[in-house]
């Protein structure tokens, strides 16, 4: 905490880690003598830089420009970017933190980073955020490379500030090195299934937590936060997979549609018009209503999918849930559920699996997304699905199996952090004290 002042989201997202810790430390006395738990909370390297750009009526803005270079014993740094004006060092630290273990967990060769800025995109044209991209580029370039930090997309950050972000690289660099950043457009180097990614993955981890209770999605009410990139593509794949998502939201509130959300018409509303989610009611005025107090989380359902931001649902909200007989909640964003949160679903038996596990199909695929980029190959659609759900799957079972070996049977929060700990650890103490 002193070393780290102020850095509260990231306070408490090594807190959460290192609450799992004990047993490990106690097998694994060799972590302690080689340091692992400090120098594994202290980022191998930070940079926080000045990013000036001018909007359309020619006036002259400044933003701040963060990439936190957490750990890359297992690969070069991998993950997002965050365009948000909330975005500022804690929030960095704590999204590469969890994405250490996160990387760890999908089994690819990935070290975990974070970076972003605390800019905002909302409302601004397509030259402005082209204007801030190429500015931001301008500095990061020289801190990335497809064996050194591979960015790729997080809250405000889509296939739009992708493209730009790479044509200021290429530019700056004069090489076409697709590699270097993840999540762009299918013809000009991405990877088929990137964009579905992490909402799919939410989705599939979810439907493995409820086939070890013996249940599954058929039938069962779904509720989602957020209702951008990973809410509407762990809708759409909870829809396929038989049930009904019956709300949403956006930061303005949230909407109920009692039919099942219509998934085009929200992909149109969110992805092509880039609107709010009033437009969506509006044009659904027979089945869906808006609401702008309270909470989504005040919708009864069956499976709980936050995908929206960190701390978003709070002990108040998931006390509601348990009473509204919710059963499973996957985290779809990183850190939704507050600590006080996660103690009420865990004390009422709700299967909960932390966002490092259930997210993680996203960066798995950016990882798939180099390996096609590495062999100038680009795979089908369905090829690339089915490694998302095979990763997936793998995933919830080392969860549950390290769970086991450490005397937490079936703690998902347990199983994701020994699980990811102990391999990065063991890569760390083979690469010596660096
Ligand atoms: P998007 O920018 O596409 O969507 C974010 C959504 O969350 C929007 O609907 C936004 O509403 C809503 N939101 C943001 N802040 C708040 C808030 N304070 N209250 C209510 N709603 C809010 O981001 P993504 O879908 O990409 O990311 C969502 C989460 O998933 C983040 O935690 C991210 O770190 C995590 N994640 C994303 C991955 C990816 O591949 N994209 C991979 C792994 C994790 P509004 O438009 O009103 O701001």
């Amino acid at each position: 905490l002193t070393r780290n002042p102020g850095e509260t989201e990231f306070h408490q997202a090594a807190r959460e880690l290192l609450d799992s810790l004990d047993s490990v430390v106690a097998r694994h006395p060799e972590y302690a003598e080689a340091a692992i738990i400090r120098r594994v909370c202290e980022p191998e390297r930070q940079i926080i830089f000045r990013v000036p750009w001018v909007d359309d009526a020619g006036q002259v803005h400044l933003n701040r420009g963060f990439r936190v270079e957490f750990n890359s014993a297992l690969g070069p740094y991998k993950g997002g970017l965050r365009f948000h004006p909330s975005v500022y060092l804690g929030i960095v630290k704590f999204l590469g933190f969890e994405q250490i273990f996160k990387n760890a967990l999908t089994g690819m060769p990935i070290g975990g980073g974070k970076g972003g800025s605390d800019f905002d995109p909302k409302g601004r044209s397509d030259a402005e955020i082209m204007r801030f991209c190429q500015s931001f580029m301008t500095e990061l370039y020289r801190h990335i490379g497809e064996y050194t930090d591979v960015p790729a997309g997080d809250i405000g950050v889509g296939g739009r500030e992708i493209g730009y972000l790479f044509g200021q690289y290429k530019r700056i660099t004069n090489r076409y090195e697709s590699g270097v950043l993840t999540g762009k457009g299918i013809g000009w180097g991405g990877s088929l299934a990137r964009t579905e990614a992490t909402g799919y993955g939410t989705a599939y981890f979810a439907n493995e937590m409820l086939k070890a209770r013996n249940s599954s999605f058929e039938g069962k009410t779904v509720v989602v936060s957020g209702s951008g990139n990973v809410a509407i593509y762990a809708a759409e794949k909870a829809t396929a997979l038989g049930a009904t998502v019956v709300a949403c939201s956006d930061s303005s509130g949230y909407l109920v549609d009692e039919k099942g959300i219509d998934l085009d018409l929200l992909k149109d509303v969110k992805e092509v018009r880039r609107a709010r989610i009033s437009a969506y009611v509006d044009e659904r005025s027979g089945s869906a209503r808006l609401v702008t107090g309270g909470s989504v989380w005040d919708v009864p359902c069956d499976i709980a999918l936050p995908c929206a931001t960190q701390n978003e649902l709070d002990a108040t909200h998931a006390l509601t849930l348990v009473r509204n007989g919710c059963t499973v909640v996957a985290e779809g964003a990183n850190m939704p559920c507050t600590p006080e949160a996660v103690k009420v679903f865990t004390d009422a038996g709700v299967a909960f699996a932390p966002g490092k596990a259930a997210n993680a199909g996203g960066v798995a695929t950016s990882a798939l997304e180099m390996q096609q980029n590495a062999s100038r190959d680009s795979w089908s659609f369905d090829y690339t699905e089915e490694r998302l759900r095979n990763i997936m799957v793998d995933i919830h079972d080392r969860c549950l199996v390290t769970a086991e070996e450490y005397g937490a049977p079936g703690n998902y929060i347990t199983g994701a952090n020994i699980a990811g700990f102990t391999q990065v650890a063991d890569a760390m103490l083979a690469l010596g004290v660096i």
